[in-house]
């Protein structure tokens, strides 16, 4: 695969960067997950627009127009030769001193890596995924808000921990005031007496793609949908439970701290928005052929 790094594309063997850059450093960068199906990139420009607002929101100025970042990463995928895959762009500081100080790093880096994907075996699609609440407070607003898609992700790599020690492959992590927040790498949604429920952005959870799009469609379809928050006790009592997120896709999940949820087996609801979403996602985006 070829990597493409500040306007150049590299063998993978070749791809690096320095090692005094603060996204290595401090973590201190900002970066997007995107998929591609079809030879179409999803969502592409909601991405760009996030990258954007992240960089921002931690004053680092992307050295490219959004038009120019897009055609780097057709490039890219065009160069890859990928149908199907996941594209993972990166922004970091760039290369600085060993000091925090980012007014010293004068060239943040572009990075733009494609891969196959497949997060979970297809045997937990089918079946649901079973996991656990974590002690690990989703990062509090005011210190990294959730919503900046940081290079920054010990706050989740903790929570994961907690997860895979607890023999579970994802966690719900709560926010600081005790509400339910989001997974490690993903959004939650439970479905109770039909309506489809996620916890607001205010809860602290990042403005998932995945889970506006998934929010888009249910209500086209004729579903109520609530943007409220949602305790512990909402979830072990729901009748459907599942996580979104651009590499996870819509996932079922059928236990919660050894509570079986609902019937114990994926929803109704949860396989019809799935339906929906896989409908969608396979031909709608940016075509690269
Ligand atoms: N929350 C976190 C913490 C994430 O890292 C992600 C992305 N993997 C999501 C939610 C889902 O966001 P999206 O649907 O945009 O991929």
């Amino acid at each position: 695969m070829k990597v493409f790094i500040s306007g150049k594309l590299y063998d993978e063997e070749e791809a690096s960067i320095s090692v005094f850059d603060h996204g290595l450093l401090y973590g201190d960068g900002v970066f997007e997950g995107i998929r591609i199906y079809n030879k179409r990139i999803f969502l592409l420009e909601e991405h760009i627009d996030r990258l954007f607002n992240s960089a921002k929101a931690i004053a680092l100025e992307i050295p490219s127009t959004k038009d120019e970042l897009c055609k780097n990463i057709i490039d890219t995928c065009k160069a890859n030769d990928m149908d199907n895959g996941y594209i993972r762009l990166v922004i970091t500081r760039g290369k600085g001193t060993l000091g925090l100080n980012p007014y010293l790093c004068n060239k943040p880096e572009i990075i733009i890596i494609t891969a196959k994907i497949q997060l979970y075996p297809e045997e937990l699609y089918k079946n649901g995924l079973k996991i656990v609440t974590v002690g690990t407070v989703r990062n509090h607003p005011e210190a990294i808000n959730p919503r900046i898609k940081s290079l920054n992700y010990l706050n989740n790599v903790l929570a994961k921990i907690e997860a895979i020690n607890a023999g579970c492959l994802e966690c719900i992590m709560l926010n600081h005031k005790g509400e339910v927040c989001e997974a490690s790498g993903d959004n939650i949604f439970v479905v109770c007496d039909n309506i489809v429920k996620t916890p607001p952005i205010n809860s602290g959870a990042l403005v998932g793609l995945t889970r506006n799009k998934v929010l888009e469609l249910a209500s086209l379809n004729k579903y109520k949908i609530s943007e409220e928050t949602i305790s512990r006790y909402d979830l072990y009592t729901a009748d459907e439970v599942f996580l979104t997120g651009t590499a996870a896709e819509i996932i079922s999940v059928v236990e919660i701290d050894k509570r079986k949820i609902g019937s114990g087996k994926p929803g109704l609801i949860t396989k019809e928005l799935s339906t929906l979403y896989s409908d969608y996602a396979k031909d709608s985006g940016i075509s690269f052929v």
